[in-house]
């Protein structure tokens, strides 16, 4: 039995949880689920939107598989997920980008992943007014050695363990001399350490392109922060979507689990939600738990479940979609 902290989270979170607890249960994996909360319905309820139980929670099982949490939108509280990321040192934000047979989308047999820096860079957190009347703001963009070296590292190490043939740095070295720069210089120079796999770097607008004209050129990506977080959305849309898209937070000793997508207020409460991304970052965290079998029977039985095309949700089908529960069971079936 291994034990996971699982938290539903707000809008279709727990829909989708509920989905793929049932899948990863009907799979045999033994998991021993750990209930915990976050998120915006925490906050309405205790006040608090990540509360110390959770983290305490976490911090013993090392392993969550978590929803998808709201945080408002300019005010409030800050987001949870950043917290989260920061509270333990989640300084990888892996995010796979798959194609699936039987999938409408923009590309068919796209296959990359992306590493995105996960705990510095613009989200570190420096912000504020510079004068009493709030007519300026700034955020401050914090880049470490320390923290740029981790993560390429770990870029490079997933491309040699994973048979992936090149690395490319994102990055916007020509105007951000410092931060960018600085990012860049590292990854060229650790690149030196991987002659056995390829190197090369863009700048980030010129990226967004080159994404959307000839994604298939791209293999790992490795960026800072704020990059990431937009090239990786970007990279799912050429998919066929957010439903789709799972990613992981990993430290050292602790991984969170989660999918791209966020709360989906607008379709919340109607089973209409497509449980595959949180199912992919299960798969995710089957395989960092050594469960590879597991993993693969589940990946197995959704690729079939895609392939059909008439046991899926509304956004793969829009004219014979079905519920996110119906989805689940196809998956269980086919398993
Ligand atoms: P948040 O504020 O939590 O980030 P959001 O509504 O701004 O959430 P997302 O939740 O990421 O952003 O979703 C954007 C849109 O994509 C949603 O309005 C929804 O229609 C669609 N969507 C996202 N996730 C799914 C899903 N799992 N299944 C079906 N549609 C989805």
């Amino acid at each position: 039995m291994s034990r996971v902290v699982c938290i539903p989270g707000d809008g279709i979170g727990p829909g989708v949880t509920h989905a793929v607890r049932r899948v990863i249960d009907a799979s045999g994996a033994g998991i021993e689920w750990i209930e915990a909360s976050a998120g915006l319905a925490t906050f309405e309820l205790q006040g608090d939107p990540l509360p110390q139980e959770t983290i305490e929670a976490i911090g013993k099982h090392r392993v969550a598989l978590k929803g998808p949490l709201t945080t408002p939108v300019g005010s409030g509280f800050r987001s949870i997920n950043v917290s989260l990321r920061k509270e333990f040192d989640l300084y990888v934000n892996l995010r796979p980008v798959k194609w699936f047979e039987g999938v409408k989308s923009l590309f068919t047999h796209l296959d990359l992943v992306i590493f995105r820096e996960n705990t510095e860079g613009l989200y570190s957190g420096v912000e504020h007014y510079i004068d009493s009347r709030k007519s300026a703001a700034e955020s401050v963009a914090i880049v470490t050695r320390y923290g740029s070296e981790r993560i390429i590292r770990a870029a490079f190490e997933y491309a040699r363990k994973h048979a992936r043939k090149k690395v490319t740095i994102v990055h916007k070295a020509n105007i951000l001399k410092f931060t960018s720069g600085m990012f860049l210089g590292i990854g060229q120079a650790l690149a030196k350490e991987y002659p056995d796999i390829e190197c090369d770097d863009k700048i980030v607008d010129n990226m967004v392109m080159q994404l959307v004209m000839n994604p298939e050129r791209f293999d790992v990506i490795v960026t800072t922060n704020l990059f990431g977080d937009i090239l990786s959305d970007l990279a799912c849309g050429l998919i066929g979507g957010l439903g789709l898209a799972p990613g992981a937070n990993i430290g050292d000793d602790t991984a969170i689990f989660e999918a791209v997508h966020g709360s989906a207020t607008d379709i919340a409460g109607k089973n209409i939600a497509n449980p595959s991304a949180l199912l992919l970052a299960g798969v995710l965290m089957l395989r960092h738990l050594g469960k590879t079998e597991h993993a693969e029977k589940i990946e197995g039985a959704l690729v079939k479940v895609l392939k059909d095309g008439t046991s899926v949700t509304p956004d793969l089908n829009r004219e014979q979609g079905v519920h996110t529960d119906n989805m689940a069971d196809a998956i269980i079936a086919n398993l």
